[in-house]
């Protein structure tokens, strides 16, 4: 039988390559909802709108024509039709991400595009909400973690060598303000649910993550 899986955790705790491989094994759609809130954050900046200025980025919303291209190697999103899926890990993204995020207007008409591309089912969400808001009854919740060591690390060898490319100590310090933001803020705040199964993947390598995700999918 098909689930629906919903992986939530801070940022760089490798939920979005994970799911990407568990979604290929079983054959499942994977969702990246992050990559939503960053296409809105993407359209805000090249519109020049102001980040702070809630009612102008929420007004922006139905123009956007916010489209989505699930496939097994990839998450890509479109704005108006252009494919900006390059374009949103920068890190001019990453500074605003959690401010757009934070906006409540922005995650319902978000939410409510994940919940109607989730109701196919056999579907593997990550994000910030998605045990708590987004698919409160997915049959299998997890709370992927991991130090923020660990994480700004994997980060750090992820960007070396590309244009976006920064050093340890900045990627740790942004990882946190991110961290920070993503549970404090009031709408949705990032928690970890009663009912989600907690993986601390601080020291556990790739594979291994991703192997034992599959044993919780099939016991
Ligand atoms: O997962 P990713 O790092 O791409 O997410 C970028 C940002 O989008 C997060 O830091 C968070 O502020 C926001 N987000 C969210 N809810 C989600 C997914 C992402 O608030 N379900």
């Amino acid at each position: 039988k098909k689930i629906a899986i919903a992986i939530d955790g801070p940022a760089g705790a490798g939920k979005s390559s994970i799911s990407k491989v568990v979604a290929k094994e079983l054959q499942y759609l994977y969702i990246d909802t992050g990559a939503m809130y960053r296409a809105v954050t993407w359209a805000v900046l090249h519109e020049h709108l102001e980040v702070s200025n809630q009612k102008a980025v929420e007004a922006l919303l139905p123009s956007l024509d916010l489209t989505m291209e699930p496939t097994d190697t990839a998450f890509k999103v479109f704005v108006r039709g252009e494919d900006i899926t390059d374009y949103i890990r920068q890190q001019k993204i990453n500074e605003n991400v959690s401010t757009i995020a934070s906006y409540k207007g922005v995650r319902q008409y978000l939410v409510e595009r994940q919940q109607a591309m989730a109701s196919v089912g056999g579907v593997i969400l990550d994000g910030r909400d998605i045990g708590s808001v987004v698919l409160p009854n997915a049959e299998l919740k997890i709370y992927l973690t991991a130090s923020v060591e660990a994480r700004a690390m994997r980060r750090y060898l992820e960007v070396k060598g590309t244009t976006n490319e920064q050093s340890l100590e900045d990627i740790k310090i942004s990882v946190m303000q991110r961290d920070k933001m993503d549970k404090t803020r009031q709408e949705s705040p990032l928690i970890q649910v009663e009912d989600a199964i907690l993986v601390d993947s601080s020291n556990m390598t790739f594979d291994e993550t991703v192997d034992y995700i599959l044993h919780l999918v099939r016991e």
